[in-house]
C-alpha cells in the first residue's frame, strides 16, 4: 500500500476544527453483511436519528454509489474491490470534512475489508456485521435478486454463488434474525454514542 496522503494539505481549516464546530467526532461506520440482512434499513434509520440530534452523517450504499461514482464497475471480484477502494477513499474525505460516513455494502471479502480499514485508517473505521442467515435473507428477498440468482440469471451473487466471509474482528454484530428494526438501530446507536 502506498504511503498515506494528507487529505487537504493546503486547507486553513483542520478536521479537528470542523469536528469542534459540528460538536461531534467523524468516522466511517461500515456495515457489512449479506444482501437483505438489513444494512440499508439500519443505515438510513441511524442517519435519521443522528440528524434529529444535530449530528452530521451521510449514507453511502449501492443505490447512490453504483449509479454515479462507480457506474463503470461490474461485480467481478476485481471490480468489487475497486468499488470498495473508491468508497473508502470517499469515506476518508467525509471523515476529513468532519462528517460521519455510514457505508452499507455487502463487502464480502476479509481481504477487501482489510483494505478499507487500511485506507480509512483503523482509528477512524468502525466495522459492524449485520448478521442474518442466508435462508432468512432469501426469504425476505427485498430486491428479488436471490430468486434471480437461484435461477442462474445473476452470476456471482453473494450467499448463493459467491462467497461471504463473516468478519473475525468487527466492532459490533447486529443479529437481525433475532432483533426487530428498532432494536437493531438502538443497539448500533448505543454502541456509537461513546465515539461521537
Ligand atoms: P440490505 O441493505 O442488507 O440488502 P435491506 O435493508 O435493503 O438489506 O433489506 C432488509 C429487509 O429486512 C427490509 O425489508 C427490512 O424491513 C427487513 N428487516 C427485518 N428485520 C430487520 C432488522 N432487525 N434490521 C434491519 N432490517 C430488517
Amino acid at each position: 500500500m502506498e504511503e498515506k496522503y494528507i487529505c487537504s494539505p493546503k486547507a486553513y481549516v483542520s478536521r479537528t476544527q470542523r469536528e469542534a464546530v459540528n460538536g461531534h467526532k467523524s468516522f466511517v461506520l461500515w456495515l457489512t453483511g449479506l444482501s437483505g440482512s438489513g444494512k440499508s434499513t439500519i443505515a438510513h434509520l441511524l442517519e435519521q436519528r443522528l440528524h434529529e440530534e444535530g449530528i452530521r452523517s451521510y449514507v453511502l450504499d449501492g443505490d447512490n454509489v453504483r449509479r454515479g461514482l462507480c457506474s463503470d464497475l461490474s461485480f467481478t471480484p476485481v471490480a468489487r474491490r475497486e468499488n470498495m477502494r473508491r468508497i473508502s477513499e470517499l469515506g476518508k474525505l467525509y471523515v476529513d470534512a468532519g462528517i460521519i460516513c455510514i457505508c452499507a455494502f455487502i463487502s464480502p471479502l476479509r481481504e477487501d475489508r482489510a483494505m478499507i480499514r487500511e485506507i480509512v485508517g483503523a482509528e477512524d473505521y468502525i466495522e459492524v456485521f449485520v448478521n442474518c442467515p442466508v435462508e432468512l435473507c432469501e426469504q425476505r428477498d427485498a430486491k428479488g435478486y436471490y430468486r434471480l440468482a437461484r435461477e442462474g440469471k445473476i452470476k456471482n451473487y453473494t450467499g448463493v454463488s459467491a462467497l461471504y466471509e463473516p468478519p473475525l474482528d468487527c466492532s459490533l454484530i447486529i443479529p437481525t434474525e433475532r432483533l426487530d428494526v428498532c432494536q437493531s438501530v438502538n443497539l448500533l446507536y448505543t454502541h456509537l454514542k461513546p465515539r461521537l
